[in-house]
């Protein structure tokens, strides 16, 4: 921001003057002609202002480059919506929450190279208060999330039906696997037998199965056992 305010002042500090050195008789017939309105006036200095600058300047892409800043100045709510414009923030993996705190403290703790998408956690594992088990985690994802692997491994499993929906289960050797359930039917991207990275997008979140609300729930396995997937991310 403070570079565009430079070279703006720099174009206005030289254009300016350029412009003032035009002969008379080109500068005033326009003039007339536009007399209706100040921003008329102003437009017909700037574009005057832009011929004479790309004259004088060899380089055609520095002289296309001051047009648009002249033109953007005198375009106030168009300028700043295109100024504002930012590229798509990168995945940020969401930490644990704290009232979710991990109940697995075994060998594999911290296993997992990342969170399999960027959401907070809203439900935890173990059992909830009528004496129902949650096997996993519950990140509010919303809908259409793009869901990855937690960690390097080979897809063992991608089914449809019952309480998991649409679920995706993969083992990341050592005897630790992940699941992933819920996500959109047919959003698979991996198939069975399939090798997966860490962060290899798998599928896209969704509601299939026993949910009320678009999420994901995550599980993670020890040697065929549910543990608390909060003891075993990053
Ligand atoms: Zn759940």
């Amino acid at each position: 921001m403070l570079t565009l305010s430079a070279i703006m002042a720099v174009a206005v500090s030289v254009t300016v003057p350029a412009a003032a050195h035009m002969a008379p008789s080109s500068r005033e017939l326009p003039s007339i002609a536009y007399a209706a309105s100040a921003s008329d006036a102003t437009q017909q200095v700037s574009s005057a202002a832009g011929a004479e600058a790309e004259a004088s300047v060899p380089d055609q892409s520095f002289a296309s480059s001051i047009d648009t800043e002249i033109s953007a100045a005198t375009r106030d709510a168009l300028a700043v919506e295109k100024i504002v414009v930012e590229p798509p923030p990168a995945p940020v993996y969401a930490g644990p929450s704290g009232s979710f705190a991990g109940s697995y403290a075994g060998e594999f703790a911290g296993f997992l190279a990342m969170w399999p998408a960027s959401a907070p956690v809203n439900d935890g594992f173990g059992y909830r208060g009528a004496g129902e088990f949650h096997g996993g985690i519950d990140l509010m994802t919303g809908s259409g999330a793009t869901i990855v692997s937690a960690s390097p491994g080979v897809v063992t499993q991608v089914t449809f039906g019952g309480g998991w929906g649409q679920f995706i289960k993969i083992d990341h050797g050592s005897g630790v696997s992940t699941l992933y359930s819920h996500l959109i039917q047919g959003s698979q991207m991996v198939s069975p037998g399939q090798t997966v990275a860490a962060g290899t997008p798998i599928g896209l979140s969704g509601s299939t199965g026993y949910v009320t609300v678009a999420h994901l729930h995550f599980e993670t396995y020890v040697n065929g056992s549910r543990v608390d997937p909060m003891g075993l991310l990053p």
